[in-house]
């Protein structure tokens, strides 16, 4: 194989979940694509760090400088409910879903000591301080069924002084060890429907 093309191989397998078999299917795939689809994928890969940063207020993802991101600023959207999750992605998997319209807030993890990952590296403080002045009348903790979800939700239960707020949970129709990002879009609807 030319050395160019081995190189592409050998970068794109680095990528997650991409052996070396299928990096190579790739590369080739890519050797004979319309230049304008190479232009076009090389150009977004080498500006996705700078175009995309948090949301100010509830650090999901957002190419708007400055601005808060669609979700936040949409005002048809029920802003008595916030919805607490530990990654964007799992935002992305709720969204999907179609059955929520409240808001949401990223912790950017989930609260691990093992790992190293203490309250303090989430965005709790700015959860905390958006159930204070926001008024939500129900919080929905969508945070993982593992040991490390459940004890971030924990964490925000013990933590949270509003007492009229109506904090809820994903049912366990999860499966155990599981996360959100990875189940099917009818255990979602029903883990969501079923929170209590
Ligand atoms: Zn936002």
């Amino acid at each position: 194989m030319p050395e160019s093309l081995q190189k592409l191989v050998e970068l794109i397998s680095y990528l997650p979940w991409i052996g070396e078999k299928t990096a190579t299917k790739l590369a080739f795939f890519l050797l004979k694509a319309n230049p304008s689809f190479i232009r076009d994928l090389s150009d977004r890969i080498s500006r996705v760090q700078s175009d995309i940063r948090e949301c100010p207020v509830c650090f999901s993802l957002t190419d708007r400088s400055d601005r808060p991101c669609a979700i936040c600023e949409d005002h048809s959207r029920d802003g008595r409910s916030l919805c607490v999750v530990e990654d964007y992605l799992d935002l992305v998997s709720i969204e999907r879903l179609g059955i929520y319209k409240g808001r949401y807030h990223v912790l950017g993890g989930s609260v691990s000591p093992m790992h190293g990952r203490m309250p303090s590296d989430l965005h709790m403080k700015e959860l905390f301080e958006r159930v204070e002045k926001d008024g939500f009348e129900e919080l929905i903790l969508a945070t993982n069924p593992n040991i490390e979800g459940e004890a971030t939700s924990l964490y925000i239960k013990e933590n949270v002084k509003t007492p009229s707020i109506r904090i809820t949970r994903l049912s366990r129709g999860l499966p155990n060890a599981g996360f959100i990002e990875y189940a099917d879009d009818l255990t979602l609807i029903n883990a969501f429907r079923g929170r209590g």
